[in-house]
């Protein structure tokens, strides 16, 4: 009898333990996703931003001397001077997040050939790519392949390209300092740093430093994490008598700047606001101080895991914080003349 009770008391507290451990279980589930659905929203709102978009777009020719841009997210920007067509990057499979962080990736030629036709990419002379992580090089080669044009990179990014199949007459390692002439664009390479490395889901992209190179040829389908940084760079361009600096990386190299003046500053804001405050100091000083342009045209801004059919939204809460990145920026930039213009993927306008 005795022994019959003990049983029975036993058995209702393994129940009471079961229930709690599963309620345990519940509470954390909802805590988790709770936690996501708040990571994975946009970081910012672009109502708020909608006077520094020129909505301009224009149609007509572009006249002699000018050069227009397309912005096509992230870091990949189109310039043209109606007779040749410059390109950096050209990143734009954008696979999705779960894609990106769970299988190996590859470029979609559907993606590619539907955004070179929106965008009129038809006299591209070359492509210049600013490091070898995915969302910068992986499509390149193949956008090269496409429309003809010279990839120009790393050693990395040249073994991206072989592992493309892309012949080695059209691809070429970049020579730094020294201005390379397609049409009426010189473009000099700048030796830069890529932005501080930062750890997601207990991953970081910092490069292993026994690692520093893509060194072999990279064949996709591949996984994220094989495209190596492979050294960061920024682009100085003269067109005529105006210059454009195109920086896409949140970082500088110190008094890299102090010789050359721009009239546009492409310039890399991801992840700005999260770098401490002296940190930030110094971007500002080594990039808008030194550059003194007349206008910035933030990049590196947009969540690259939605396709660029779709209006472009900010970077993810998970990895980005787009309005203290602008806050930042326009605060900085309140007092002088210079312009802050965003533009919305395949938005179009003349630069001067
Ligand atoms: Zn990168």
């Amino acid at each position: 009898m005795i022994r019959k009770q003990i049983g029975g008391t036993m058995n209702l507290d393994i129940k009471n333990r079961y229930k709690q451990t599963l309620l345990r279980c519940i509470l954390f589930g909802i805590l988790i996703f709770a936690n996501l659905q708040c990571v994975l929203r946009p970081s910012g709102d672009l109502k708020g931003y909608e006077s520094h978009f020129p909505h301009e777009n224009p149609s007509n020719p572009i006249q002699k001397g000018k050069v227009r841009v397309t912005f096509l997210g992230t870091t990949s920007i189109l310039l043209d001077d109606g007779e040749t067509q410059i390109l950096t990057d050209g990143f734009f499979t954008r696979p999705s997040l779960w894609k990106t962080a769970f299988s190996k990736i590859e470029s979609d030629p559907a993606i590619l050939s539907s955004v070179i036709e929106k965008a009129k990419i038809n006299r591209l002379k070359g492509i210049f790519v600013c490091h070898s992580h995915y969302d910068h090089v992986m499509d390149a080669p193949f956008v090269a392949k496409l429309t003809n044009a010279k990839l120009y990179g790393s050693s990395s990014t040249i073994n991206v390209g072989l592992g493309a199949g892309l012949n080695k007459e059209n691809m070429e390692v970049f020579p730094i300092g020294k201005p390379l002439k397609l049409g009426k664009f010189f473009v000099t390479v700048l030796e830069s740093k890529h932005t501080p490395p930062f750890r997601i889901l207990g991953k970081t992209n910092a490069t292993d430093p026994n690692f520093p190179n893509i060194t072999v040829p990279l064949v996709q389908p591949v996984k994220a994490l094989e495209y190596i940084e492979g050294g960061s760079f920024d682009f100085y361009i003269q067109h005529g008598k105006h210059k454009i600096v195109i920086k896409s990386s949140t970082n500088f190299v110190k008094g890299a700047y102090d010789q050359i003046k721009a009239d546009v500053l492409f310039l890399g804001i991801a992840q700005l606001s999260l770098q401490p405050k002296p940190f930030q100091e110094e971007y500002f000083e080594e990039t808008i101080q030194k550059l003194n342009p007349k206008l910035i045209i933030p990049i590196h801004w947009d969540n690259f895991f939605k396709p660029l059919s779709k209006p472009l939204e900010p970077n993810l809460k998970l990895g980005d914080d787009f309005e203290g990145n602008m806050n930042q920026l326009l605060t900085r930039t309140s007092k002088g003349q210079i312009k802050v213009q965003l533009l919305q993927g395949f938005e179009t306008m003349d630069l001067f």
